[in-house]
């Protein structure tokens, strides 16, 4: 491992872009289907108004944070102020709403540990889930968005890894792996890393939103900086490498947790990371952005750590290799 720390990058490794790109290009999403998804959102929000006036549906997640692929689910949350409900009440009774509605599967899951509406309408086809009053994943959606403008590799470079994590089983949170969330956290602390992408939590903020007592500051008037990573101009593919052979043999798990809101590596020790608390492990440390007490590593556990680690080998290694990386990387787990 020692002499792979610095392994040079195979010198035709830019040969694979133009696979890559294919596909990248064929995971996104249609214009026709973000339209649906607007439709939906602006007939449910119809729905819910008429009930609850003041009430206001966001899309979150994927969908909202453009790094969705074609064809996934909608995340959608309910904002809504009303003391005499508790979250749980809401859901039966957003649930009612929705059957009145003609929507169709609704499943109340009051009992999850976020507690969501599930339902599917027949008019799109779209299923989706809503969650009440979930304002921080409502900011951390628009926080990837913003990245995601400031340079087209974060979505490209976020998109493969993403489909290579669910191709390889690695995507999997209630098995012990990572979330899509913590996947697209750990492509930016690379581009910052790289100089790609600023820390927009480290510049003037011009974006204020207090959750929970919480304040989210950051720097959101990314169309000024849509030149920022331009001197750097590494490929897609050698970026992909960078991201894989960083997390299979120089990212220190021991030491060291990866912050975008401070666009660099902290020490563990810093935040007393370094030992089991209750269930997290901390064993693969990724710092939310906003909620910093969070490790989004934390559902990694002693056996996931293992087959994540020899998963970012296998892909470090086919990038250094193999003939015909575009295939490989992606060949079902
Ligand atoms: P996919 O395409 O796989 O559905 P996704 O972007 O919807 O990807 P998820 O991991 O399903 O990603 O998460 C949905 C949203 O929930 C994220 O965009 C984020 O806003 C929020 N979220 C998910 N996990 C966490 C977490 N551990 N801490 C805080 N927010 C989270
Ligand atoms: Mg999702």
């Amino acid at each position: 491992r020692v002499q792979r720390r610095n392994r040079p990058c195979r010198y035709d490794i830019d040969q694979f872009t133009p696979s890559f790109m294919s596909i990248f290009e064929s995971l996104v999403p249609s214009d026709e289907e973000i339209s649906k998804q607007k439709q939906l959102l602006t007939a449910l929000s119809k729905l819910i108004n008429k009930e609850w006036p003041n009430a206001k549906l966001f899309l979150y997640g994927s969908c909202a944070n453009s790094f969705g692929f074609s064809n996934s689910d909608i995340d959608l949350c309910l904002s809504i102020d009303y003391k005499e409900m508790s979250k749980v009440d809401i859901i039966l009774k957003l649930a009612d709403i929705l059957h009145a509605g003609n929507l169709q599967n609704i499943q109340a899951l009051t009992r999850a540990r976020v507690p969501i509406v599930k339902l599917m309408d027949p008019n799109t086809g779209l299923s989706c889930d809503i969650c009440v009053n979930n304002l921080l994943a409502v900011v951390n959606t628009k926080l990837l968005r913003d990245y995601s403008q400031i340079d087209k590799r974060l979505r490209q470079l976020a998109f493969i890894v993403k489909h290579w994590a669910k191709s390889r089983c690695v995507n999997e949170t209630y098995r012990g792996t990572l979330s899509s969330y913590a996947y697209v956290i750990m492509c930016i602390h690379l581009l910052q890393l790289r100089g790609i992408l600023p820390c927009l939590q480290e510049m003037d903020p011009t974006c204020y939103v207090t959750v929970d007592n919480n304040t989210c500051a950051y720097f959101d008037q990314v169309d000024r900086l849509n030149s920022y990573g331009a001197r750097n101009k590494e490929t897609v593919s050698k970026l992909l490498w960078t991201f894989f052979h960083y997390w299979a043999y120089q990212h220190d798990y021991t030491k060291d947790v990866i912050s975008i809101r401070t666009g660099r590596i902290i020490s563990k020790h810093m935040k007393d990371w370094t030992r089991r608390v209750g269930n997290d492990r901390h064993l693969i440390c990724i710092e939310d952005p906003f909620e910093t007490s969070h490790d989004l590593g934390r559902v990694v556990d002693k056996r996931s750590i293992w087959t994540l680690r020899e998963e970012f080998e296998r892909a470090a290694n086919i990038l250094q290799y193999d003939p015909n990386p575009s295939v490989t990387l992606f060949e079902p787990y």
